[in-house]
């Protein structure tokens, strides 16, 4: 199984931001679970792991000090993470635009102006975007960027899917729209799966 942790920045969140950020990924869950990628997704919230969630909260605070940066933090993160059967679980934090954490994301990438991904972390500070979070938590499942670098508006030729949640600015709906990426990026999530199903056989 592969899980994904998410927390609310305590400062700024408020019930229903838990309640957006918590329903967005258990519906992105319930789409991988199913054709074509049949990922076996978890979706956990970190407060429920207080030890984790104070381990976690201390690197994140870190990133106030500018020295810090977003990479830093994302190796550190890994470090505390659990494993569970050869998989290390992943972090996806929601948090506010002005916050030190949007910042630091935006400063190892000046293009990440909604959300950005390392390693196993990944900071989403659009408020209430559910693509947003869809596409940072692909991400952190492997998923690739579908737009170019020098020119972000303009798709990937090996992106084959108009409306592909792994471009620059997703379209509103896309999100209600199964499945939702490219052929590539379902290769890259339907990968994991197998790699994953074939470590719960083995441990
Ligand atoms: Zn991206
Ligand atoms: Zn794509």
């Amino acid at each position: 199984m592969i899980t994904i942790y998410w927390h609310c920045l305590e400062t700024t969140a408020t019930d229903e931001d838990e309640k957006f950020v918590a329903g967005a990924l258990d519906q992105l869950a319930q789409h991988l679970r199913k054709e074509p990628t049949k990922l076996p997704i978890s979706i956990k919230r970190l407060g429920d792991e207080p030890e984790l969630a104070r381990k976690v909260a201390e690197k994140l605070n870190r990133l106030n000090d500018q020295l810090y940066t977003f990479s830093d933090c994302a190796a550190d993160i890994a470090d505390v993470l659990p494993i569970d059967k050869a998989y290390t679980a992943k972090l996806l934090v929601y948090c506010s635009p002005h916050g030190h954490i949007a910042v630091a994301a935006q400063r190892k990438n000046p293009d990440a102006r909604w959300g950005g991904t390392c390693g196993p972390l990944a900071a989403v500070y659009k408020p209430n975007d559910k693509n947003g979070v869809f596409h940072e938590a692909l991400h952190l499942l492997g998923a690739d960027e579908c737009y170019r670098e020098d020119d972000p508006y303009q798709k990937k030729p090996d992106c084959n899917r108009d409306g592909c949640i792994m471009e620059y600015e997703p379209t509103e709906n896309t999100c209600e729209d199964w499945p939702f990426l490219c052929d590539k990026n379902v290769r890259i999530i339907r990968d994991l799966a197998k790699q994953v199903e074939n470590r719960m056989l083995l441990f």
